[in-house]
């Protein structure tokens, strides 16, 4: 898992059985037969002609309108309107227009439509990228999850030695449909301009980790001065942002890309696209949703282990501690639940409206979930090993 944590991939996955696709690891198996899975995607993959739309608008390309996505996330506007109303293949044609090289994998479904069968299938350099990325998905998010997309940031480390070189690139397979296009595309735009505000995907992973193995050893029985306090409190401090970034470049990203693509369906401006697609996107958010708040809610678990020896020793310690953490925390946890509110529930939506469900055999867009994972797993076991100790000492 290190090399698939070490690295950034922006992906979409096809659960094809006993779904769970990049929502949390589950055993439970599927009602539904795989037949009836592949049929929902040959479905959606099927709904509409790749030349079904207007032209995508390449003067939007010259232009510069940055707007702000949820939790502030900054995006070209400019060049997602020019996509949006587009067929698939003028989609297919505007986004390498954009700086973006565009491939394609082996499709999901034999019985499913080669929406893409014009591009070209992805060059041998990021072939052991691929395999991992499906071992990842396989692997951490269930049987029959199958990878549909990915965007890969020019710069990344590319599991064999080398770096992807020479721009970003996005890999689709051949028959999905134009959701996750446009999905992984608008990855490459909240990337583009993170980018500029200094993210690095790379050192923000080698620093988190080290913060996080530097947090094992955090004891709250060593904590006996003022200095010992303060210490503290600046190592948890640098977690609580480092695990805010981490977060808000996976989960969040994800609620945030669906969101779009979702307001821009409902408004009539992201047309031809399958109701499918539409209504598991509100399933794929509140999966997302639920994993970003899990990620702060363990943190705050883990700090709140050393708040009664603080308040003890430095009280002021302590509160100010407490503070940073909410703010650094609690508007993005109050965006989170309010996003998760304003999306029904499958059991409150009625036959007529299933904003969201989760479709078996449908599209699952995933911002590498097994990451998100893995930090799950890390903070749970943090957790699990300071209680083990307390429970000793
Ligand atoms: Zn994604």
């Amino acid at each position: 898992m290190r090399a698939i944590f070490s690295t950034w991939v922006l992906c979409s996955a096809v659960a094809l059985e006993s779904l769970v696709g990049c929502g949390p690891a589950t055993s439970s198996q599927s009602q539904t037969t795989p037949n009836e899975d592949n049929a929902t995607f040959d479905q959606l993959s099927c709904a509409y002609s790749p030349s079904v739309g207007s032209s995508a608008l390449d003067a939007n390309l010259q232009q510069s309108d940055i707007q702000p996505a949820h939790f502030g996330k900054l995006y070209n506007r400019a060049w997602l309107s020019g996509a949006l109303p587009a067929s698939l293949n003028e989609v297919l044609r505007y986004i390498p227009e954009a700086g973006v090289k565009l491939f394609t994998a082996d499709r999901v479904s034999p019985k499913s439509c080669d929406n893409l069968g014009s591009v070209a299938k992805f060059p041998s350099e990021i072939s052991s990228y691929w395999t991992m990325a499906n071992q990842g998905i396989g692997d951490s998010a269930g049987k029959g999850s199958t990878l549909a997309g990915l965007y890969i940031p020019q710069g990344t480390d590319l599991n064999d030695g080398s770096f992807l070189k020479d721009g970003p690139m996005i890999v689709v397979r051949e028959d999905v449909d134009r959701w996750t296009v446009v999905h992984e595309f608008i990855h490459h735009l909240f990337y583009v301009e993170a980018s500029k505000s200094g993210w690095d995907s790379t050192a923000a992973h080698d620093q988190y980790q080290k913060t996080v193995d530097s947090a094992q050893s955090l004891d709250p029985s060593s904590v006996h001065t003022e200095a010992d306090a303060q210490n503290i409190s600046a190592q948890l401090q640098t977690f609580t942002t480092q695990l805010q970034q981490m977060t808000l470049h996976y989960a969040m990203e994800e609620v945030a890309v669906e969101s779009l693509l979702r307001d821009a369906y409902e408004k009539g401006n992201f047309p031809n696209v399958s109701e499918l697609s539409y209504e598991n996107a509100g399933w794929y958010i509140q999966q997302n949703a639920k994993n970003a708040l899990q990620s702060f809610a363990e943190l705050r678990d883990f700090i709140g282990q050393f708040k009664d020896v603080m308040t003890q020793v430095a009280p002021d310690v302590e509160s100010s501690l407490e503070a940073f953490v909410d703010q650094t925390l609690s508007a993005n946890e109050s965006e989170i639940k309010a996003i998760q509110a304003s999306i029904p529930s499958s059991d409150d939506s009625n036959d007529t409206v299933k904003p969201n469900r989760k479709i078996v055999g449908e599209q699952i867009h995933c911002e590498h979930e097994q990451d998100m994972e893995q930090i799950l797993k890390q903070l749970h076991n943090l957790n699990a090993l300071r209680a083990k100790k307390v429970i000793r000492s």
